[in-house]
């Protein structure tokens, strides 16, 4: 419940797992920490994938975390799922894990896993495109050279839930830009199998959450007891986003750093105080975004819109704070859960607090027993 109330902004739903005796769904929900680990927020099973059985589990686990929603909640390819979602979460953004699709692709058209110009474009369109025009020109261009299969064509009607650049305006912590949401996904790993009892599940489950813990535990550690290296010199903002954020986090914001560096800024107008740019990387015209700059709040928006969807700010946005020789990260773009902190009041209240037993909580569906 600590780690949903801050990081409970993401939320991943897998009911992929069907691995025990009773033939019964697992349905891990899983959420990403400040050190792109997963962290366990709860582990349902469930009977069958009817769309009410999903509005129960949804509804009760929210009951059970507080009331309080997730920002964006991310499932595998599934109407019901999708359903019930849009049912108990009417205000969060149901969106597709991009891993599940992959996945899809390779087990549906396994030859092209051979083929290294369609793996490229196809990872290319599910994890990098940042322009609407950048996508629909790849998408298409797969098409054309692997005929009309149907599965494309369902998967592209889906696209708003599982394309970064149809999705930048609610936050999704970068996973839809990032290959990262392998490791979210396929979170337990655990060799459960068609024998697997409940209680064997209950012991690899917890074996999971305490190994994460521990992941946990030590990146903390890390942390708060080393500074981050870099091959670049670390002043100004770089300085600032080490003393801030996660060392995970900080590799984001180096990288962004870096492009930074590449890119050209043009002011195009001029308005009080508010200033206009074109940032782009030479020779990739298409990479242009608006960048706004307004001097005394140090208020800086970009149209790639990576601060919202992703939490850290992007390179055009660094290029232009740079060039006002801002060296300190604004304070609205330091989002808490990215930072060394976000945990700390849940540490100092445990360590105020007694140790004991772990609670954990169960609830029977109606007419389940
Ligand atoms: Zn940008």
């Amino acid at each position: 419940m600590e780690d949903y109330g801050i990081f409970g902004d993401i939320v991943v739903f897998d009911t992929t797992y069907r691995t025990n005796r009773y033939n019964l769904i697992c349905a891990p929900i899983v959420g990403i920490n400040n050190h792109w680990n997963n962290c366990m927020f709860g582990c349902a099973f469930i009977g069958d994938e009817k769309i009410e059985s999903f509005v129960w589990l949804l509804q009760t686990f929210t009951k059970s975390m507080g009331g309080k929603s997730p920002i964006s909640i991310f499932t595998d390819q599934d109407a019901a799922m999708n359903n019930a979602t849009n049912q108990v979460f009417p205000d969060s953004r149901h969106r597709l894990c991009v891993w599940h699709l992959h996945q899809n692709a390779i087990t549906g058209f396994g030859a092209f896993k051979q083929d290294p110009t369609f793996k490229k474009t196809f990872n290319y369109c599910l994890y990098k495109c940042v322009t609407v025009v950048e996508f629909e020109t790849n998408w298409r261009s797969i098409l054309q050279q692997y005929e009309w299969e149907e599965w494309f064509t369902n998967v592209y009607d889906l696209r708003e839930k599982w394309c970064h650049a149809l999705s930048k305006d609610f936050f999704s912590a970068g996973i839809l830009s990032s290959q990262r949401s392998e490791s979210t996904n396929h979170a337990i790993g655990y060799r459960a199998n068609r024998t697997t009892s409940l209680t064997d599940f209950y012991r690899l489950f917890k074996g999971t959450i305490q190994r994460w813990r521990s992941t946990e535990k030590q990146a903390e550690f890390s942390c708060s007891k080393s500074v981050a290296s870099s091959a670049l010199p670390l002043s100004g903002l770089l300085k600032h986003a080490s003393e801030v954020y996660t060392l995970s986090l900080f590799r984001d914001f180096e990288e962004e750093f870096e492009y930074s560096i590449a890119t050209t800024a043009k002011l195009i107008w001029k308005q009080g105080n508010t200033e206009f740019y074109d940032v782009s990387i030479d020779e990739e015209p298409w990479s242009a975004q608006r960048v706004t700059y307004i001097h005394e709040s140090q208020t800086v928006s970009c149209t790639c819109k990576n601060f919202e969807a992703s939490g850290w700010l992007c390179y055009h946005c660094i290029r232009i704070l740079h060039l006002h020789s801002v060296n300190r990260i604004p304070e609205q773009y330091i989002k808490k859960r990215w930072t060394k902190s976000a945990k700390s009041s849940v540490w100092n209240k445990l360590e105020n607090e007694k140790p004991e037993e772990v609670q954990y909580t169960y609830t029977l569906a109606p007419n389940h027993g």
